[in-house]
């Protein structure tokens, strides 16, 4: 027999999920120089992950990277399986029946809970469905979200509570021409909030915003940034941080902002040293008791603690961005204390021993953290392991990659779409936004993308 991963022997891999990290793992297999073929599956019909679902509207840079996922998908060793859930659908076992290797890049997909009382109160929200539902996913896309308070809190002081943030603070021609669901522009055009408090549990100079994020407070048509210049004064410990760090910029930028008078019809206001303790209401969110912070530890492992003096602050609507949260996967080892699958580098480890074929990348792998192109250089550590272990993923047993995949999904009657099915949808939203010039209107219900495959 020839060696695996050569043309009379194929490489079968199964990519699990579509975002970045599944991308640049396909990437990585096309540069290994082995001979390969790779089904990606995807729960939804449309490609992406959080660059189409997460990325905010309003950052169509960000989005760029799409196209680099588009060309990789036209490689003639690349297969997508769209509409089709792997742990429900196919298990990961039959995945590794019919694959010599399974990567695992389905991201994290929760998010983290506070533990506090009133948590799940109507009026209460995780940045994720709040994310989720502006740009359209599925998932998310009959929430309701009242906007009619006039003062909105954000727990959390990272890019994603500078997404909410932003998308609350800007106005409707601020975000009319961008992929923003029709459905999300629609409420938020009637909403009355006017204040947007942005609570950070340590100081200014831990927040985990990143320059041009934050810069664009500054630039925002009918919102003005709101800082009490008392609260930036630091501690020893951070002033240390500070000169050992790029936050340095982001706290320069606070204070650039600090003490302007507001103009605008709209207010974000960034407070720091404070953690809610309870989201207080009869039946919905009223007001949130919040707790004021103090810090203490080393530089860089400083902590919030609270100082026992505590005050409350009316509001109508809450959302918790405290970071994400990986969610376990029938037959796949997972620590649950870090919401990854248990892994070394991107190897899929049960009890310390190795699961023969089963990898990881992206942020099911390592955590929430980084930025899109974070992913690349994971993806290829796990691929380089994969390699790594080519020859001994060569078992000798028939792998039957895609007819096998196809005869599993058939038997059940699952429906399955193939790219050039996500380049029919991708098209007709193209369509869809034009005549309001915007890139694209998405489907935002799976029935309906189907439907629309169904006609053409
Ligand atoms: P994040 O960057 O980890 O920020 C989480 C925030 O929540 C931090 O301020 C953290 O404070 C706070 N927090 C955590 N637990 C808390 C608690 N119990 N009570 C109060 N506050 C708490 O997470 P994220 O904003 O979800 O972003 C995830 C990743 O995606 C990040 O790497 C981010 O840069 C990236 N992202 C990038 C972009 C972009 O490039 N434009 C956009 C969105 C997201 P502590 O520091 O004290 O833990």
């Amino acid at each position: 027999m020839s060696r695996l991963g050569t043309p009379d022997n194929p490489l079968y891999v199964a990519v699990v999920g579509s975002g970045p990290s599944g991308f640049y793992a396909v990437d990585a297999l096309i540069k290994a120089g082995v001979e390969f073929r790779v089904n990606m599956f995807e729960r939804l019909p449309v490609p992406y992950g959080l660059v189409r679902s997460g990325v905010a509207p309003d950052h169509p840079k960000l989005k760029q990277a799409i196209k680099v996922y588009a060309r990789l998908a036209e490689a003639e060793q690349f297969n997508y399986i769209g509409n089709v859930t792997v742990g429900a659908d196919i298990s990961v076992d039959e995945l590794r029946a019919t694959h010599h290797a399974v990567i695992l890049t389905c991201g994290a997909e929760t998010d983290r809970r506070l533990g506090i009382p009133g948590e799940d109160l109507p009026g209460s929200y995780t940045a994720t469905e709040f994310v989720g539902w502006y740009n359209g996913h599925p998932d998310y896309r009959d929430r309701e979200f009242d906007l009619s308070h006039e003062t909105a809190v954000i727990i959390g002081q990272g890019n994603v509570a500078a997404d909410v943030s932003r998308i609350l603070a800007k106005t409707v021609d601020e975000l009319k021409h961008t992929d923003i669901a029709g459905h999300a522009l629609d409420v938020l055009a009637e909403s009355k909030i006017r204040n947007i408090y942005v609570i950070g549990r340590r100081g200014p100079a831990q927040a985990k915003f990143t320059s041009k994020e934050l810069k664009e407070f500054g630039v925002l048509a009918d919102c003005d940034p709101v800082i009490d210049a008392d609260e930036l004064a630091l501690n020893p410990a951070s002033e240390a941080e500070l000169e050992n760090t790029g936050n340095k910029k982001i706290y320069d930028l606070f204070c650039g902002l600090a003490g302007q008078e507001p103009a605008g019809r709209r207010r974000c206001i960034f407070t720091f040293l404070k953690s809610p303790r309870e989201i207080i209401g009869e039946g919905r969110v009223e007001r949130l008791l919040i707790e004021k912070n103090t810090l203490s530890g080393e530089p860089f492992r400083q902590s919030a603690r609270g100082s026992g003096e505590t005050f409350t602050l009316d509001t109508g609507i809450v959302f918790r961005s405290i970071g994400y949260h990986g969610i376990p996967m029938s037959g796949v080892p997972f620590d649950e204390s870090r919401g990854v699958f248990s892994n070394e580098q991107g190897r899929v480890i049960q009890d310390g021993a190795v699961e023969h074929g089963l990898y990881t990348a992206g942020w099911i792998k390592r955590g929430p953290t980084g930025i899109i192109g974070t992913n690349k250089a994971d993806s290829v550590e796990t691929v380089r392991l994969l390699m790594e272990d080519l020859d001994s993923l060569d078992t000798g047993e028939n792998r039957n990659g895609v007819a096998g995949c196809y005869e599993i999904l058939d038997r059940r009657n699952i429906r399955h779409i193939n790219f050039a099915d996500w380049k029919k949808i991708d098209a007709a939203e193209i369509n869809r936004g034009e005549p309001a010039g915007k890139p694209r209107e998405k489907y935002t219900y799976v029935n309906e993308m189907l439907a629309l495959l169904d006609r053409a």
